[in-house]
């Protein structure tokens, strides 16, 4: 590394790798990448679907349809998709309206958690081969905004022109002590709450003609993430809990005819209770301590007769498939969801059994809490997302996307701002 680049960028998931693939495609400029992990993590990593439609994984309050899908086609030009065909959506289309439920029509490539390394490999050696000077495993500390310099963890540092901040949704703590040293001002107060659903394919079988499809319920409830061929459901640790999610494997694996999918529900606080994270850990924190410090499940059959869940639950009778996520306890939900958020879930999902017959089989499981809490978004002081002179904050974690996609397309829009102004 030199001791001084004309642009940084902290953290190399989508959001960083589309700032650094615009500025060094379309400029002379020096840019440092810098990464704390090994690998970039997040959903490049993780499964790595793919949305080509907006709105799906754009903030609609920063960016309008003709924006986001000229960056989408300068996103697909580095990623290659391949887009996954759809059948049938007039006839799903049709009946969701009947019961004023919206199905969007997306355009999706699944690249698979197997997959998903050789990717993001191939693109970093692409900014190698293109003269972006990579540092993997290198923490950034601190950032004196004043002086252009940034602080590394071993306490070296490195002057800047630009720096763009990406750090992700898992770098919430760091984003807001940076944006509390830089007197910049932020809000936190939208959360998204609610419960994984695992199911046989057989169950929901819209999935061999829609791999990901996304409904909107009234009660700002929506189905997210969805997974299946080889799909898993796995649990992430935060602070003071753990939210489940879902995963699947490329087809090159062989199918467990399972599959799973987020219904969430979106919160927007109010005084006093202001921030996402907070009332994120409120919940978190409850599941966690009626279920013995794990995500809780409860089978369908079990929820709808009003009874807990039990390890005897999970059998080979009726109930015919067993918990991809093997350590989540037994429970009750109706004791951990707060009733607003269960009612409205529930309703959603009877409207979903409605559309696609089958999903609410005694045998299907809902765990919880699948939780996300978007992103702390700062006051920007341009479209490019700059937040101070020089300075961009963008991605997940800043609050311009939630998708890998529209994660790149607000790298794009931040470095075509570095250009702007340079
Ligand atoms: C399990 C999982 C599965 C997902 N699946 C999908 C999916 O299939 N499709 C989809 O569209 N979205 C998916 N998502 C969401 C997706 O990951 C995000 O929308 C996207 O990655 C956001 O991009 P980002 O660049 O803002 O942040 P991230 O991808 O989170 O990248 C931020 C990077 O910054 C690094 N970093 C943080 N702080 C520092 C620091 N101080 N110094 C140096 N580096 C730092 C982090 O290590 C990280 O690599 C998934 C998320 C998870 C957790």
């Amino acid at each position: 590394m030199n001791q001084s680049y004309d642009v940084i960028i902290v953290g190399s998931g989508p959001a960083g790798l589309g700032a650094a693939f615009h500025i060094i495609e379309n400029s002379s400029k020096s840019v440092l990448l810098l990464e704390k992990s090994k690998i970039s993590s997040g959903g490049l990593r993780n499964d790595c679907k793919q949305n080509y439609t907006y709105p799906v994984g754009f903030t609609t309050e920063l960016w309008n349809e003709e924006e986001a899908e000229r960056m989408l086609a300068m996103v697909a030009r580095h990623l290659n998709p391949d887009i996954v065909q759809q059948r049938n959506l007039d006839v799903y289309i049709k009946r969701a309206e009947n019961l004023g439920v919206k199905l969007l029509n997306i355009k999706q490539s699944h690249v698979g958690t197997d997959r998903a390394k050789g990717l993001i490999a191939d693109l970093i050696q692409k900014l190698l081969e293109k003269g972006v000077t990579v540092a993997l495993e290198t923490e950034v500390d601190d950032i004196n905004y004043d002086a252009k310099k940034i602080y590394l963890k071993d306490e070296s540092e490195i002057r800047f022109g630009d720096i763009v901040l990406a750090p992700g949704r898992a770098g919430y703590n760091w984003l807001q002590n940076q944006m509390d040293k830089m007197n910049i001002q932020y809000s936190d107060n939208v959360v998204d709450v609610g419960v994984r659903i695992e199911a046989r394919e057989q169950n929901y079988p819209i999935v061999k003609d829609y791999y990901d499809p996304k409904f909107i319920f009234p009660g700002r409830v929506r189905t997210f993430c969805t997974n299946s061929g080889s799909a898993h459901i796995v649990k992430e640790k935060y602070e003071k809990y753990y939210s489940v999610n879902g995963h699947a494997y490329s087809t090159d694996m062989a199918s467990n005819s399972l599959v799973n999918f987020a219904m969430l529900k979106t919160i927007t606080l109010t005084d006093p209770v202001v921030s996402g994270h907070q009332f994120a850990e409120i919940l978190g924190q409850m599941a966690m301590q009626l279920s013995g410090g794990q995500p809780m499940m409860q089978r369908i059959g079990d929820f709808r007769l009003g009874k807990r869940s039990k390890r005897e639950t999970f059998n080979d009778d009726l109930y015919d498939f067993q918990p991809t996520l093997k350590n989540a306890t037994p429970g009750d939900l109706s004791l951990a969801i707060p009733s607003k958020i269960l009612r409205d879930i529930w309703r959603a999902m009877k409207l979903l059994d409605t559309i696609i017959p089958g999903i609410l089989h005694p045998s299907t499981i809902i765990y919880y809490p699948e939780i996300k809490t978007y992103a702390i978004r700062p006051e920007f002081i341009s479209s490019y997302f700059m937040v101070k002179k020089n300075l961009y904050m963008i991605g997940d974690g800043a609050g311009t996307s939630r998708g890998i996609t529209g994660a790149w397309a607000s790298g794009i829009r931040a470095a075509e701002g570095i250009l702007l102004n340079s």
